[in-house]
């Protein structure tokens, strides 16, 4: 309710200045996606669906977002396998299986309610983690990093792959040992998607489930895409389940 009168009170301002509302809000729905919680730091929690081979950069990414002085993450057992990696309400399934050569690295999937995240999964693709290429410690770092980031809401601090490192997971990077885990900057946003409190919570959330909308493996299952590209390394889609639910998927691309 108070949502709906904020935004109808943005809109007539809006009117008022003569801008264009729904260009903004939907730019805001994009682009500010976050946990519902009562108060900081919330503690997240990632259930361990990988296996042995994975559990030490699990563990690393863990830990390096948990430095956030908004959010703590802990690992939990998983309720999932590595190969369905279906989602449970209130926190983050982190899975790993062989997933096919479908052409992605790593995706991560956010269940939305309006702008609040409800549910996330995380997949890893062995398919190209056993190769040579892929097959290091940095490689595993980024993209694990990178997944778990984007569950907490952040989006890419820069989307060229060949210009210079930031330093950070949440680069597009064709050189992985720079860019392991979060940067200073990683920790501002955060800060400032979580600047807010709400009434109401959706970490740990003892609700059902919502419905992943049949968002699987393949880009056919995922909705549309609304930035990004193959060609450019990551896409972002959304599918939208109605009623103002939807799950939003960031895709890795291999190069
Ligand atoms: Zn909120
Ligand atoms: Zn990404």
């Amino acid at each position: 309710m108070s949502r709906k009168i904020f935004a109808f009170a943005a809109i007539l301002s809006l009117v008022t200045l003569g801008a264009a509302a729904p260009a903004a809000n939907a730019t805001h729905s994009w682009t500010n996606y976050h946990w519902a919680r009562t108060s900081n730091p919330f503690t997240l929690k990632l259930g361990d669906n990988v296996t042995s081979a994975w559990d030490t950069y699990l563990a690393t990414t863990s830990a390096d977002w948990t430095v956030s002085t908004v959010l703590d993450t802990t690992i939990v057992p998983g309720s999932t396998t590595g190969k369905r990696c279906a989602a449970t309400a209130g926190r983050v399934e982190v899975c790993n299986a062989a997933y096919g050569q479908r052409g992605w690295l790593g995706i991560a999937s956010i269940n939305v309610s309006g702008s609040h995240i409800t549910q996330g999964t995380v997949k890893v693709n062995d398919s190209y983690f056993s190769l040579a290429k892929y097959n290091t410690p940095a490689w595993k770092n980024v993209v694990m990093c990178q997944e778990v980031g984007h569950t907490l809401g952040l989006d890419h601090q820069d989307e060229v792959f060949d210009n210079a490192d930031l330093g950070t997971c949440m680069d597009y990077s064709n050189n992985p040992e720079p860019n392991q885990h979060p940067n200073a900057h990683d920790y501002t946003m955060l800060e400032s998607i979580y600047s807010h409190t709400d009434s109401t919570s959706t970490v740990g959330a003892a609700a059902p489930a919502t419905a992943d909308g049949g968002v699987g493996n393949s880009a056919s299952s995922w909705g549309t895409r609304v930035e990004g590209s193959r060609a450019k390394g990551h896409s972002t889609y959304v599918k939208d389940l109605g009623n103002d639910q939807r799950v939003v998927t960031h895709v890795l691309w291999a190069r």
